[in-house]
């Protein structure tokens, strides 16, 4: 990763999720395509969650999720708190929670243990500088 990583402007407006994992995976070095993205209007609890489900051939996929209403609100006292980084409007928090369901995904695919591990701590530290392991927004759990 490049010293100024956590300073780098978002991704251009209008550019779609996939686009913005795929800056997301490259700013921190990781040599791998983005898995699948998707909105999900009933996901009322988490941001976002890394999912693996079995396709009707049996082979495991991965997924990421995105909680419509919470991502898509901007009624909030802005900054909140995500992984522990301020979050300006929006599109800031989107890209925390992306960037921390990529790192379930980067282990996923390396084959190790993706839950909330020490080295998922140290990885979301050097990568993005996240302070907090979480999947929630501001307060909320
Ligand atoms: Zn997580």
């Amino acid at each position: 990763m490049d010293a100024e990583g956590f300073a780098d402007p978002l991704p251009p407006r209008g550019s779609t999720l996939r686009q913005q994992a795929a800056l997301i995976l490259r700013r921190a070095g990781w040599d791998l395509a983005p898995c699948p993205i998707v909105w999900s209007p009933r996901m009322s609890r988490c941001a976002g969650l890394f999912v693996i489900e079995k396709d009707s051939r049996g082979v495991w996929r991965p997924e990421i999720r995105l909680s419509t209403p919470l991502l898509r609100r901007r009624d909030r006292p802005w900054p909140v708190e995500v992984c522990g980084c301020n979050c300006r409007n929006p599109e800031d928090v989107v890209r925390r929670i992306l960037e921390h369901e990529l790192i379930h995904y980067k282990l996923w695919m390396e084959g190790v243990d993706w839950g909330h591990t020490e080295r998922f701590r140290d990885l979301a530290w050097a990568a993005f500088g996240h302070q907090s392991i979480t999947h929630g927004i501001g307060t909320e759990t």
